[in-house]
């Protein structure tokens, strides 16, 4: 399908800084028409044949410029359940690269000249997101330290608790992106994305934009959001013992039902430069402006998606024993 504009007949494309569709050639808002019944093989507007590749659902004619959403590509097993439109569009995305590397020493000559960076593309990367219901329960010994002088001598009082801990933890939408071109660790570091605009899919946010269905089914993809959730259980459970000076563990058990499911669309726009023969790849968040690059890469771990914690922290003060030494 495309989107034509009543007024002039132009491609009407989704704007995110008007937060609307517009007409480019007319400036019309909301003038569009659907036109609908795209085959995969020959641009709706000008008849020209279209190559799309076996993952892709939205797509620029090389001959007309029309923006194309394919329309099988986004039914049936394919119909995203959410999307997040595009918030950011090209010209901050432009001025976001070029604020971000103007403070870099060095920068090769022509990487923010706006011929390179007006062949950015935002694109929908699509992305499984996992619901889950855990139940993390740990038991184990925790100690507190206390030092404390009087006239010579230090004092160091030990104190030994008997840890309980019994928390739910609802974990909303961990997302875990279905592209294989796109590098994990890289989408990844795109989060957080900010579930509160979170929209109930329409095909009008993809005109303007390149787009791509899932590459890879749900449950091939889960073990990476088992880990995230895993991950994310443990940096909860050790935040709720953080007032211990050392712990010691008896048994733990962490238990993860999935109890939902969607595929959703995610904005990213893209900006590979090519030096020297190597390809350096930028992406920056659609949503948040946020910039990764592909070369200095810093893993810094973020918790994007919703976790709730309803946690039922009994801290036995059973005080087991108390160490009165004399240094
Ligand atoms: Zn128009
Ligand atoms: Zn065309």
């Amino acid at each position: 399908m495309i989107f034509k504009c009543q007024n002039c007949g132009g491609n009407v494309v989704y704007s995110p800084e008007k937060g609307a569709m517009y007409c480019p050639h007319c400036e019309g808002i909301d003038s569009h028409q659907k036109m609908e019944g795209s085959s995969e093989e020959a641009c709706p507007n000008c008849g020209a044949p279209v190559e799309i590749g076996q993952f892709v659902s939205a797509s620029k004619c090389e001959h007309c410029g029309n923006y194309i959403v394919f329309d099988k590509r986004i039914e049936g097993m394919y119909e995203p359940n959410l999307i997040l439109p595009f918030k950011i569009g090209k010209e901050k995305a432009k001025e976001i690269l070029k604020k971000e590397f103007k403070k870099k020493a060095f920068t090769p000559a022509g990487f923010l000249s706006d011929a390179a960076l007006d062949k950015m593309e935002g694109t929908y990367v699509p992305f499984w997101l996992y619901d889950y219901m855990a139940n993390y329960t740990f038991d184990g010994e925790g100690t507190k330290v206390r030092t404390w002088r009087r006239g010579n001598t230090e004092y160091t009082e030990t104190s030994f608790y008997h840890i309980v801990r019994d928390m739910d933890i609802d974990f909303d939408k961990i997302p875990v992106d279905a592209s294989v071109g796109m590098d994990d660790q890289i989408m990844d570091l795109m989060e957080p994305y900010d579930y509160t605009i979170l929209e109930k899919f329409q095909d009008k946010y993809m005109s303007g934009f390149m787009g791509e269905v899932f590459n890879e089914p749900s449950g091939k993809l889960e073990p990476r959001a088992k880990e995230k959730a895993k991950n994310d259980s443990e940096a909860l459970l050790k935040e709720s013992m953080s007032a211990y000076s050392s712990i010691r563990t008896h048994h733990k058990n962490l238990d993860l039902n999935k109890n939902g499911l969607s595929y959703a669309l995610f904005p990213v726009w893209v900006y590979t430069y090519s030096y020297h023969n190597e390809k350096y790849p930028f992406y920056i968040n659609g949503q948040t402006g946020k910039v990764v690059g592909k070369t200095p890469l810093s893993v810094q771990k973020l918790m994007g998606y919703g976790a709730t914690v309803f946690a039922a922290c009994f801290t036995m003060l059973t005080l087991l024993k108390m160490v009165l030494e004399v240094l």
